[in-house]
């Protein structure tokens, strides 16, 4: 495992080096997109989103949305039918329950259905910019592949990570690790011969140890 230091220089320089811009940040918007994008690649969740939301630009369409007509838009995001209902629900809760307002705490929103800790923290981060750290998969394959965490569960991510970063990156470490592993530190096949946490990266030092400089051993 990296020392405290070393592993906020690397979580810094991930922020620094590959923040992510967010096109949208209304919170509904936030909300939906990121259940849509569960099990997809950003460019199938944009692509549904584009579709959906140009059909039920607001939270009181959605809410009275037919299930049906739903699947069929979000169709590019798989998973379509499942999806299609938690989107309709979430929206008629948000209506009956929070008067067509995103609820701003960790704990209203888990309560939706569908809602899990990572996506209440991108919206609390990406929408209100209330200090969360969001743990998905890339989070949590990357902290452990370069010995900042030691952790079996996202949720363990989570706690490590709040306890190595100040607070006020919270809400840009999500985006940056996306980036970061869209771009460098991917599933299978990271690129670590050109990646600049080498050095420090148990992962990388393993995979670039032999005479070969392309280690892709997956992980
Ligand atoms: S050295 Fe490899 S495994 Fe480590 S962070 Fe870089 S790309 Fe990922």
């Amino acid at each position: 495992m990296l020392d405290k230091k070393t592993s906020k220089r690397v979580l810094l320089d991930i922020i620094k080096k590959y923040p992510r811009k967010h096109k949208r940040r209304d919170p509904f918007y936030v909300l939906v997109s990121t259940v849509l994008s569960q099990r997809t690649k950003d460019a199938n969740t944009e692509k549904a989103s584009f579709v959906l939301f140009k059909k039920f630009p607001t939270v009181y369409e959605l809410s009275k949305a037919k299930i049906g007509e739903v699947e069929e838009l979000i169709k590019p995001a798989g998973m379509h039918r499942q999806k299609a209902e938690r989107i309709v629900q979430i929206a008629q809760v948000v209506v009956e329950r929070y008067g067509g307002k995103v609820p701003n705490t960790l704990k209203n929103l888990i309560k939706l259905k569908g809602v899990g800790r990572k996506t209440a923290n991108i919206v609390l981060a990406v929408s209100f910019g209330i200090p969360a750290i969001a743990v998905d998969v890339h989070v949590h394959r990357i902290a452990n592949r370069i010995g900042i965490v030691q952790t079996k569960k996202p949720e363990e991510t989570e706690m490590a990570l709040a306890k190595i970063l100040p607070k006020k990156y919270w809400t840009q470490l999500n985006g940056a690790m996306v980036n970061f592993g869209q771009m460098v530190c991917a599933p299978r096949n990271p690129t670590c011969f050109a990646c600049m946490f080498r050095e420090v990266c148990e992962y990388g030092q393993r995979n670039t140890s032999g005479d070969s400089e392309s280690g892709n051993s997956g992980g």
